[in-house]
C-alpha cells in the first residue's frame, strides 16, 4: 500500500516511510492510495475470528510489505493484549470500554502499534528517530508508555502546564529513559503549533530525524479501526442490526478510523461526532462551512481542539461530498454543564461511572436515539474516570478507587522541563542537546 499527501505536492510513499516521516514534505497528511475492500466473508463469519487474527487481517493491506507478516502478527498481538469489553447500560445503549490498556486511555492501541513499528524500522536507520508530540492529556501518557525503552527512538512530549490532570501528568513525566516531558507555559494549541513549526523548520530537519506521534501519523491512526471491528463482533452476538456509533472527538483521528473501517465494508448504521464546545466539525456538519476555532478549555480536555487535524482525511474519505458526509455523520455540541449532569445521572440511574469524554458521547448518542426510536448503539468510553478525579469525584461525592495499573505512579517523582510557548525556545533546546 502506498500513501499520498493530501496536499498533493509530494511523492507517494510506502507504510514504512509514511510512519517515519509522520507528515509529508509538503505538510500534507498521508492517505492510503486505495481503500481496501473487505472480503464479505470476513464480516459474515466475524464471530469465528480471534481478536488477533481479525486485527492482522485488517492491518495487513495497510502495512503491505513494509513489515514481514510474522513480525506484523506479533506487533498486532502485543498491541491489543488487553480486553475491549462492550458493556450494556440500558436497552439501547452499550459502552465500548477502551480504557483497559496500560495508561487507561484508548490511545494506547495507536501508541503501542506505532512504537513497535518504529522500533522495527529504526533497526536500519542511521540516526536516532526523535518523536515530537503535543498532548492535551492522554496522547502523552500513551505515547510515553508505548515508546518507553524502544531502542533508536527518543520521545519529546509537549504538554500545557497546569492543563492536564494529575494522573495524566504523572504518566508523562515519570517515565525517564528515552522519554522527555516539556512543560509548556501555554495551551494545547500552543504546543501543537510549536510541534508543527518544528516539522516545517528546514535546518532542524536537516540535523534531526523528526516524526510525529499524533494521529496525523498513519501508524497511530490506522490501528484505531480495530475498535470498530471488535465492537461489531461483540454487538452482533446480541443484535440483528448494525449499531449507531458515537465517538467523543477532538482531533478526529478515532472517528476517522471508524469511517475508514466502514467505507472498507464494516457495517455501521450511523456515526455521531460528539464534541464539547470545541465544535468546528459539528458546526460544519450543520452548515457545510468549515471554520477553525480557537480552543476553549473544558472538562473533557482531550477534546479541546479548535482545528481538528484529521478533518481533511474525512473530506477525502467522502471525496469532499458534503451531502454524503452529512448523511453518515451527525455532530453534537455538549456543554460542560450537560456533561456533568450526564455523569451524575448515569451514575445514579444506571450505576455506571462515565469519564467526561465518554459522557459527551453518551449524551450525544442518547439524543440521537430519541430521534430514531428503531435504532440502538454504542458509545466509546475513551478514558477511565479516575483520570479526571476533580470533575468526577465532585459530582458523585465519593473518591474513585485508583486502579492498580496507575497506583505506582504516585510514588514517582515528576520530571519535566519548563519552557515558554515559543518555537525558538524549542528549537534551541532540541539542537543544544
Ligand atoms: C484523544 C482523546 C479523545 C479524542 O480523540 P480524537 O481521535 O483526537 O478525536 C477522546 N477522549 C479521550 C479520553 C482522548 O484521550
Amino acid at each position: 500500500m502506498n500513501y499520498y499527501s493530501l496536499n498533493k505536492n509530494a511523492p507517494s510513499v510506502n507504510f514504512k516511510e509514511a510512519t517515519i516521516k509522520g507528515q509529508a514534505p509538503d505538510k500534507g497528511l498521508y492517505f492510503p492510495e486505495k481503500i481496501p475492500v473487505l472480503d464479505s466473508a470476513l464480516i459474515k463469519n466475524i464471530q469465528q475470528y480471534s481478536k488477533e487474527d481479525l486485527a492482522l487481517e485488517i492491518m495487513l493491506p495497510y502495512v503491505g510489505n513494509s513489515i514481514h507478516k510474522a513480525d506484523l502478527s506479533s506487533i498486532v498481538a502485543e498491541t491489543i493484549n488487553f480486553p475491549f469489553p462492550l458493556v450494556p447500560l440500558n436497552k439501547r445503549m452499550e459502552a465500548l470500554e477502551l480504557f483497559h490498556g496500560p495508561t487507561l486511555a484508548f490511545k494506547d492501541v495507536g501508541a503501542r502499534f506505532m512504537s513497535r513499528c518504529l522500533g522495527y524500522f529504526s533497526k536500519d536507520q542511521k540516526n536516532t528517530i526523535t518523536v515530537l508530540v503535543a498532548t492535551s492529556g492522554d496522547t502523552g501518557g500513551a505515547v510515553a508508555n508505548g515508546f518507553l525503552g524502544v531502542e533508536g527512538v527518543e520521545v519529546v512530549i509537549l504538554y500545557p502546564s497546569g492543563k492536564v490532570s494529575p494522573v495524566q501528568e504523572l504518566q508523562l513525566t515519570t517515565c525517564n529513559q528515552n522519554i522527555i516531558a516539556l512543560e509548556i507555559v501555554g495551551s494545547f494549541d500552543d504546543c501543537q503549533a510549536m510541534v508543527k513549526d518544528a516539522f516545517m523548520d528546514a535546518s532542524l530537519n536537516q540535523q534531526l530525524t523528526l516524526t510525529s506521534a499524533n494521529s496525523i501519523n498513519v501508524a497511530r491512526w490506522l490501528p484505531q479501526q480495530l475498535y470498530y471491528f471488535f465492537a461489531y463482533q461483540s454487538w452482533m452476538q446480541n443484535h440483528e442490526q448494525a449499531p449507531v456509533i458515537a465517538v467523543p472527538s477532538g482531533n478526529f483521528g478515532n472517528i476517522c478510523a471508524g469511517l475508514l473501517a466502514h467505507i472498507s465494508g464494516l457495517p455501521v448504521a450511523h456515526f455521531i461526532a460528539a464534541c464539547n464546545v470545541n465544535d468546528a466539525v459539528p458546526a460544519y456538519l450543520r452548515s457545510g462551512n468549515f471554520a477553525a476555532q480557537k480552543a476553549v478549555a473544558t472538562i473533557s480536555n482531550a477534546m479541546d481542539v479548535g482545528s481538528p487535524s484529521n478533518f481533511v482525511r474525512i473530506l477525502e474519505l467522502f471525496q469532499h461530498n458534503f451531502k454524503n458526509i452529512s448523511q453518515k455523520i451527525t455532530g453534537y455540541t455538549v456543554s460542560d454543564t450537560i456533561t456533568e449532569q450526564t455523569i451524575l445521572n448515569t451514575y445514579l440511574n444506571e450505576q455506571y461511572l462515565l469519564d467526561p469524554h465518554g459522557a459527551v458521547a453518551y449524551y450525544a448518542l442518547s439524543e440521537y436515539l430519541k430521534q430514531y426510536p428503531s435504532q440502538a448503539g454504542i458509545f466509546l468510553e475513551t478514558a477511565h474516570p479516575v483520570k479526571f478525579p476533580e470533575t468526577v469525584e465532585a459530582l458523585i461525592h465519593k473518591k474513585i478507587e485508583i486502579p492498580e495499573a496507575v497506583q505506582h505512579l504516585f510514588a514517582k517523582e515528576k520530571k519535566s522541563i519548563l519552557m515558554e510557548a515559543n518555537f525558538e525556545a524549542l528549537k534551541e533546546w532540541l539542537l543544544a542537546r
